[in-house]
């Protein structure tokens, strides 16, 4: 047990011990109902979730009543593509995004395209990773109602150029939404600098706990509305109803405040890691890529492709070191990252690569450990494959005839 090491940050975090202490009162001593108006348990419970509301604000430079609780980032972004559309389709119905947005921002443009209610631009990428602001502008129409475009991405760790877009949506009159989720607590998200909108964000990707998370929603300048996607008792100014989640928020409230204190301490120390463990592998092994822009990147992303080297087979030979393959299992089937495909890196590249996501707890210890476990287990796998040595005998394998008998 303890000699695994996680270094899968991406998918998730560990809770910060801070966090927890933080919400154990909530549980079981302040355990009343926020909206309970007319009595101390009540009282106590909402001065949590007023903290939290406080210290989330903070962080990412909007008022606390912009804060919007929900169960995560997925009913974030949920909530943001189809409560826009709902009550801007007097406006029009036209939204843009970018191929390279995680599932929960795809997935429901898809959806909303097959019903009928909204028309989707989906951008290309670069060979980095970075929409093309040229295409952005070209793509806004007199219809276009939102522009959904994530601050950095959940594979490659891309930092799109969001102070460009929140500029552009700006002059052409368009909302902005952001999936920020991977960026919120790692590097600064200011609403206001950036010119965001709406904004997802999620407490167990920033050491906080899992099934809470946020949507920034802008109060003035332009204010936003929104139909509600649940309705009922009318919390959260009637854009989320349910009984609030008192002991995450205070617990995503407190992530967000520790995020804010030691952000710039700790995002040197993971780009420090991530530029140590990044030369470690490849200045050792030859034949191996970096996915994604080299410095407009979240500090703790690393991904990397290490061509004749199946992904899947890598992770089993590193069964004690959690970190993501390229490939995804959809149903029965391996398939390349839609991501490293966006980017034009071939099938057969992207079936190479691994995510490394390194995070608050990861020591250089652990990264050395990674480093040499990496390169020892890529180097006998490569060994053993046919098509590595014929790469090394100088047969150009795309050329190769392989129908000769
Ligand atoms: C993890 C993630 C999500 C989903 O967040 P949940 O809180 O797990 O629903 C959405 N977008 C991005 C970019 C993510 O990394």
């Amino acid at each position: 047990m303890s000699n695994r090491i996680y270094m899968d940050n991406h998918a998730t975090t560990p809770m910060d011990q801070r966090v927890l202490d933080a919400m154990l009162p909530y549980f079981t001593e302040k355990y009343g109902n926020s909206g309970s108006r007319n009595h101390a348990f009540g009282w106590e419970a909402e001065a949590g979730v007023d903290q939290a509301r406080e210290r989330i604000a903070k962080l990412i430079n909007a008022k606390p009543k912009e804060i919007i609780f929900t169960s995560g980032a997925t009913e974030s972004d949920n909530i943001a593509l189809k409560s826009v559309v709902e009550f801007y389709r007097e406006k029009g119905n036209h939204i843009i995004t970018a191929t390279t947005e995680h599932k929960a921002i795809l997935d429901v443009c898809k959806s909303l395209e097959r019903k009928g209610l909204a028309e989707v631009t989906y951008l290309p990428v670069d060979k980095q990773g970075l929409i093309d602001l040229d295409q952005l502008r070209a793509a806004i129409t007199d219809k276009t109602i939102l522009i959904s475009i994530m601050h950095a991405n959940n594979e490659i760790g891309v930092i799109q150029p969001i102070h460009e877009i929140g500029k552009i949506a700006k002059e052409k009159g368009v909302l902005f939404h952001s999936d920020a989720t991977q960026g919120v607590g790692k590097v600064p998200v200011d609403v206001e600098a950036m010119g965001i909108d709406l904004m997802s964000f999620s407490g167990h990707k920033m050491y906080g706990p899992k099934g809470i998370g946020g949507l920034y929603v802008r109060a003035r300048n332009p204010r936003v509305r929104l139909s509600p996607m649940i309705e009922g008792g009318g919390q959260e100014r009637g854009m989320r109803s349910g009984t609030l989640n008192v002991p995450g928020i205070v617990g995503l409230g407190r992530a967000c405040e520790l995020a804010g204190e030691e952000m710039q301490e700790e995002s040197a120390r993971l780009l420090r890691l991530r530029e140590r463990l990044r030369k470690a592998l490849m200045d050792d092994l030859g034949d191996t890529y970096l996915n994604g822009h080299p410095t407009e990147r979240l500090p703790g992303n690393l991904n990397i492709s290490f061509e004749f080297v199946e992904g899947e087979s890598l992770l089993m030979g590193l069964k004690d070191i959690a970190v993501s393959s390229g490939s995804a299992c959809t149903s029965a089937t391996l398939e390349p990252s839609y991501v490293l495909k966006a980017l034009g890196v071939g099938d057969e590249l992207a079936h190479t690569s691994i995510r490394f996501g390194l995070g608050r707890f990861n020591t250089e210890e652990e990264v050395d450990r990674v480093a040499e476990r990496v390169v020892s287990e890529v180097t006998r796998l490569r060994e053993m494959s046919p098509l590595y040595e014929m790469a090394k005998e100088g047969i150009d394998l795309k050329s190769y005839n392989w129908a000769r008998d």
